[in-house]
C-alpha cells in the first residue's frame, strides 16, 4: 500500500468525524462548523508537509491554550509508532513529544527493552498541551471527544505515511481514541489485538502514570511491568 494511504478499513474502525465543513445542530436550532483539521491535511503529505501546516492548526480551541504545535517526531521509516495522549508542560515548551520527566523515562524504558528510540515514531493523539492554571503551574487536563475528534486528521495522516509494522498506545486516552471506547488498558495491556490501523497493535500504560506511583516500589514495580510490554514490541518489530 502507497505511504500516505491510510487502509479504508482503518478509517471505517476510526472514530467517525463530521465531514469537513458540514454543519452540525448546535443548542437552539443554530448551526456550528464541525472541529476537524481534515481540510488541513495537505496531499500526498510527507511527516514534514503535515509538521508544517499543523502548526497553524486552529480547528479546535486548544491552540489559544499551547505556545505551540507539538507534531510528532522520528523517521518516516519507522517501524514502530507510539502514541500518546498530548504533550506536557516540558513538551509545550520545547515542541518535541516526549522530552519531559515521562519522556525521559519512556527513553530509560525503551533502552531497557531493547528499543532504539532513534528507529520509533512518537506521537500524540492531539498535539496541543491542554492545562489550567493553579497558581504559577499549568496542570495537565484531559483532552475530550470533541478535541480528540477534531485533532484526529492529524494522526491518521501519520499513520498513513509511516505505516508501521507496530502501533503501540500508550495509556487510556490514545487506547481508547484508536481501538474503541470500551477498551480497557488494566485488562488488555500487553496484548496484541486485531486492528486495521497496523499489522500488529497493542496497547500499555502512558509512562506518565508511573511517575505518579505512590511509592518507589511501586513505581519500580510498575516500570517492570512497562519494559516487559516494551520487549514484546520489541519481538514483534524483530518478528
Ligand atoms: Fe489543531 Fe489538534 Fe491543536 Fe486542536 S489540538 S488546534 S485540532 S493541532
Amino acid at each position: 500500500m502507497a505511504r500516505g494511504m491510510l487502509p479504508s478499513s482503518a478509517m471505517a474502525r476510526s472514530q467517525p468525524l463530521a465531514p469537513t465543513g458540514s454543519p452540525r445542530v448546535a443548542r437552539g436550532g443554530r448551526t456550528a462548523a464541525a472541529q476537524t483539521a481534515a481540510p488541513l491535511v495537505p496531499p500526498r503529505p510527507t511527516i514534514p508537509k503535515l509538521r508544517q501546516a499543523a502548526a497553524g492548526c486552529r480547528a479546535c480551541h486548544l491552540w489559544k491554550r499551547g505556545t505551540q504545535t507539538v507534531f510528532g517526531e522520528g523517521s518516516s521509516r519507522s517501524r514502530v509508532m507510539f502514541v500518546g495522549e498530548q504533550p506536557g508542560n516540558r513538551e509545550d515548551v520545547e515542541g518535541r513529544p516526549f522530552v519531559g520527566p515521562a519522556g525521559r523515562l519512556f527513553d530509560a524504558s525503551l533502552e531497557r527493552a531493547g528499543i532504539d528510540r532513534a528507529q520509533v515514531y512518537v506521537t500524540n493523539v492531539v498535539k496541543h498541551f491542554k492545562w489550567e492554571p493553579r497558581g504559577k503551574r499549568r496542570i495537565h487536563q484531559k483532552p475530550n471527544a470533541v478535541e480528540i475528534a477534531a485533532c484526529r486528521p492529524w494522526l491518521e495522516a501519520e499513520i498513513a505515511v509511516v505505516l508501521p509494522s507496530v502501533l503501540v498506545c500508550l495509556g487510556a486516552t490514545a487506547a481508547q481514541a484508536l481501538l474503541g471506547r470500551s477498551f480497557r488498558v488494566s485488562r488488555e495491556r500487553g496484548r496484541f489485538v486485531p486492528s486495521a490501523l497496523a499489522p500488529r497493535v497493542i496497547a500499555t500504560v502512558h509512562p506518565s502514570s508511573l511517575l505518579r506511583a505512590p511509592d518507589e516500589a511501586t513505581r519500580r514495580a510498575e516500570t517492570a511491568r512497562f519494559v516487559a510490554d516494551l520487549r514484546k514490541v520489541a519481538g514483534a518489530i524483530r518478528g
